[in-house]
Formats: structure tokens, sequence, C-alpha cells
């Protein structure tokens, strides 16, 4: 029923430029994309951090994966995945940490903390990627 006071009922949601961090106040409209001033995706802050974190869970996941390969293989295979899981671990905290400080900025601060965690994220992912060839 609304206060009264003439407010309008609005679903406005806080979204952020990907690309350079500028927040602005949109109506939130399920399944359309909303375009930043830069043209590129706007992304509702929550959304991206709980993407991310899924993200970072399901490579969490992958690294244990290498471990439990680690263990069945020869001495010579182990020391080298458990090189490669510490780098991987190494890279996982790095970004971990970029996330948790990402969810109270804006401006500058989210612009370069969210191409940090992307970068993060693709070097990761590239790692990953190699090591899972190497140890196949
Ligand atoms: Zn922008």
């Amino acid at each position: 029923m609304g206060c009264g006071c003439g407010e309008p009922k609005s679903n406005m949601t806080k979204y952020v430029c990907v690309k350079c961090g500028k927040e602005e106040m949109r109506e939130a409209r399920p399944g359309e994309e909303v375009k930043s001033c830069c043209g590129e995706k706007m992304v509702k802050k929550e959304e991206f951090i709980e993407k991310m974190d899924k993200q970072l869970k399901e490579w969490g996941a992958q690294i244990d994966l290498l471990k439990v390969k680690a263990g069945k293989g020869s001495a010579e295979i182990k020391i080298a995945i458990d090189k490669e899981v510490v780098a991987l671990n190494k890279m996982m905290k790095e970004a971990q940490k970029k996330l948790q400080e990402i969810s109270g900025k804006s401006g500058e601060a989210w612009k370069s903390l969210s191409q940090g965690i992307n970068k993060a994220g693709a070097d990761l992912k590239e790692a990953m990627r190699q090591a899972a060839e190497k140890f196949k």
C-alpha cells in the first residue's frame, strides 16, 4: 500500500558498468540486457559478485580433482601436480581477496577491481586448462 507520500513504486536496481565502474540506478527488466554508459553490458553488483563466487567455487572443485589425480600418479607426476596446485591455489586466493574487496566499492575502485578479477579469472582458467592437458 505504500507510505502515502506519493513516491512511485519502483523496482530500481543498482547497476554498475563493467567497463568504467560507474554506478547507475536503473529499472530492472528481467531478461533484458541493460546497456551501460560505455555501450557495454551493465551488471547488477550482487549478480556479478555471486557469479564470480560461483565460478571460484567451481575452480576450487577442479583443483581438488587435480589433487586426486596427483594421489594416483607416479611420484614424479605427484610432484608436478602438487606444484601446479600450489600455484592455482595462490591465484584463487588472490581472486577471492579481490572479490571480497569489490563488494563495497564503486567508481574507479570498482573498475580496477573488476578488471583485476576478470584477469585473474582468465589466468586461472588458462592455468587450469594447461594443468588438465599436462596431467591427462
Ligand atoms: Zn561506462
